[in-house]
């Protein structure tokens, strides 16, 4: 046992209430950066002990098998998967419910909710593939999940400077599993749904409460201790949505009195907000900071510095969201897009019923007039007129004096959380908050909802799981970690500006489709195919992608020495039967092909004028 364990059980039973921990100032707004002040400036809780015995009574009503903090599709899947998986932990978890789930926002509309047809353009919608799917049906929701969804079965796009709506190219997907398209927030209505009738008793949903973590129970025993610490503390604390409808994605907690939770396991879901994940940086900090060189080389609890990746985005773009009606002749299952000339803009627009009505998304740079808020509804019109007639016919000025007026929304940055998912042996993080991507490759969600069904085999995996749950945080890590990392280092790869752009994105498509297409049982398709392969990791797809790069730099390289010896030799015959030396034969021939080169380029401008 632990010698932790009666100094803890002390500390414990003399432990202050949470308010006087924190100072009140350090409690003011909630944006995630916040979270790491308020983390670093509570003094950290004394170890107390690793089992229920040390929870003094006036907390035992606070304390939860479970906690998982962030109602999103990641946070409310994992719930569903501990009140399948998980059996009682504690005898102390008074509240028959033995899982709590904190979300800081209102709940979600009910997915039968009218707004979600009649305000199409107010949430962005997500397509589930083979990976989300996978995941919901593992926990048997996905049959709520897809009456809620419709199917999109291909794209119909049109190439920049094609305009005219025969011009759009469709391509029907071939995907083994077809993709169903619904709001981000309806999919979590669908959760909440599931929870409330199928596991009420055991789930305890709270909105409106932002959770803060004090301490993650693993004070001197480390992750590679051979005892889990003290439960995880956490703060929680009333929360306001700082915009009527939860746009901001921000709640105010000022003027509250926070309550103090403990539990044995703790899921932080809490998406690109990643308050868990910044504290665990910070606590990370703190603890190297305690520690000499040697200590941290060579002691026991020797492991890489946790840190969260910030990649700068060097390719940014914001978007707003308009809601279009295609017309009956217009299939109601495709996914519409099309790309601006001067590459300003993309229109993106998906399903939202099986009726015609879509959600699109306008993407702009965030300098762009037109993604200010407020701007003139007529420059709008005209830019749509000019590059999206085919859309702008369907848009009533209604919908373009809307969309001027409101502000544009931003994308994610590209972070990764790592190289640990877990701290200690009591918390989990997984979803947006290790891993955000840009959602062009429709990857996050997907992403998210397989992260719980990984931990949900891990955790089925454990025997004697009511003694042994604390194996699962390391091994969580073992098992997810490396695909996160791909996952955020791969799409990262892909939304690159410029020439970088062209060099990681434009030119290793056409370089894959050209030698996927001649030779497919060596080279892989690229890397859109290559997401759709079920039971593919994303590091066996960067394997693979660097073998086939490998490789196709071989061939290249012996085909152009192929022909610089071919070359070599004939102007070397060339040479000798013109009776010139071989440097006036190369010169001259290069001569002529620069200029056939040069008079192409200017017959096509003067085709082209
Ligand atoms: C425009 C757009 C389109 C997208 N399209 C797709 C797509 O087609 N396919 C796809 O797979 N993905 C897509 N995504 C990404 C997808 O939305 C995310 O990957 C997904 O929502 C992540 O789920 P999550 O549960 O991890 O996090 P979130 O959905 O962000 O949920 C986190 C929750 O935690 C709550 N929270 C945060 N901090 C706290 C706290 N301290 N206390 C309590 N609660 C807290 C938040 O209120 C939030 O409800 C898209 C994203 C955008 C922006």
């Amino acid at each position: 046992m632990s010698r932790y364990y009666w100094a803890g059980c002390l500390l414990c039973a003399l432990s202050a209430p949470v308010s006087s921990l924190i100072s009140p100032s350090a409690i003011k707004s909630t944006r995630a950066h916040d979270v790491r002040t308020l983390f670093s400036a509570a003094p950290s809780v004394e170890p107390t002990t690793n089992t229920d015995k040390c929870i003094p009574p006036e907390e035992e009503q606070n304390h939860y098998d479970a906690v998982v903090v962030g109602g999103g599709p990641a946070g409310l899947l994992s719930a569903i998967m501990l009140a399948q998986k998980l059996p009682p932990l504690s005898s102390l978890s008074s509240s028959a419910k033995r899982v709590v789930v904190y979300d800081r926002l209102d709940p979600p509309p009910p997915p039968d909710n009218l707004v979600y047809s009649t305000d199409v353009s107010k949430y962005y919608l997500l397509g589930i593939g083979h990976r989300g799917q996978n995941a919901l049906k593992y926990f048997d929701v996905w049959k709520d999940v897809e009456k809620a969804s419709v199917a999109v079965l291909g794209r119909r796009d049109w190439a920049p400077g094609k305009m005219k709506e025969e011009d759009a190219r469709i391509t029907m997907s071939n995907k083994e599993v077809t993709s169903r398209v619904l709001a981000r927030d309806k999919l979590v209505g669908v959760l909440k749904q599931v929870i409330e009738t199928r596991y009420k008793d055991v789930i305890e949903l709270k909105y409106g409460y932002q959770v803060d973590p004090i301490s993650f129970g693993n004070e001197d025993v480390r992750s590679d201790g051979e005892e889990a610490g003290p439960p995880v503390q956490l703060q929680v604390s009333q929360c306001t949505p700082l915009s009527s409808d939860g746009d901001t994605g921000e709640c105010s907690i000022e003027n509250n009195q926070p309550s103090k939770v403990t539990t044995q396991f703790l899921i932080g879901a809490d998406g690109a907000a990643r308050g868990i994940a910044n504290a665990m940086e910070s606590s990370d900090e703190e603890y190297r900071k305690q520690r000499n060189i040697f200590q941290r080389l060579f002691g026991k609890s020797k492991q890489l510095p946790f840190r969260v990746t910030r990649y700068d985005d060097d390719n940014q773009r914001v978007y707003k969201s308009i809601p279009i009606k295609f017309p009956d002749h217009w299939a109601h299952d495709l996914n519409y897009s099309a790309r601006s000339v001067n590459s300003r803009g993309t229109f993106e627009a998906l399903p939202s019923d099986a009726n015609g009505n879509y959600c699109a998304l306008l993407l702009l740079r965030p300098d762009d007039v037109l993604a200010s808020a407020n701007c003139d509804p007529k420059v709008l019109r005209e830019y749509f007129d000019l590059q999206f007639p085919q859309f702008s016919k369907l848009l009533g000025d209604d919908v373009m004096e809307d969309v001027a007026k409101k502000g544009a929304s931003t994308l994610p940055s590209f972070r990764f959380a790592g190289p640990r998912h877990h701290e200690g042996k009591r918390t989990v993080i997984l979803g947006d908050c290790v891993h955000t991507v840009k959602p062009y490759f429709g990857l996050g969600a997907n992403t998210a909802l397989e992260d719980v069904k990984i931990l949900s085999q891990i955790i089925e995996s454990i025997p004697d799981l009511e003694k042994n749950i604390d194996q699962a945080p390391l091994e969580f890590t073992k098992q997810r970690a490396a695909d996160s990392r791909a996952l955020v280092k791969i799409s990262r790869g892909m939304d690159r500006p410029g020439k970088i752009g062209t060099m990681r994105f434009v030119l290793p498509l056409i370089l894959d489709s050209m030698f996927n297409k001649f030779m497919p049982k060596v080279f892989g398709p690229s890397m859109f195919g290559m997401f759709q392969k079920q039971e593919v990791t994303f590091t066996q797809i960067q394997k693979k992608k660097r073998l086939d790069r490998l490789m196709q730099s071989v061939v290249i390289a012996t085909i152009l020495s192929s022909i610089g010896i071919g070359f070599g030799y004939s102007t070397k015959v060339l040479a000798k039967a013109l009776g010139m030396s071989c440097t006036v034969v190369r010169g001259s021939l290069a001569a002529a092909m620069f200029a056939a080169g040069f008079a192409r380029s200017k017959l096509s401008k003067k085709e082209s004028n």
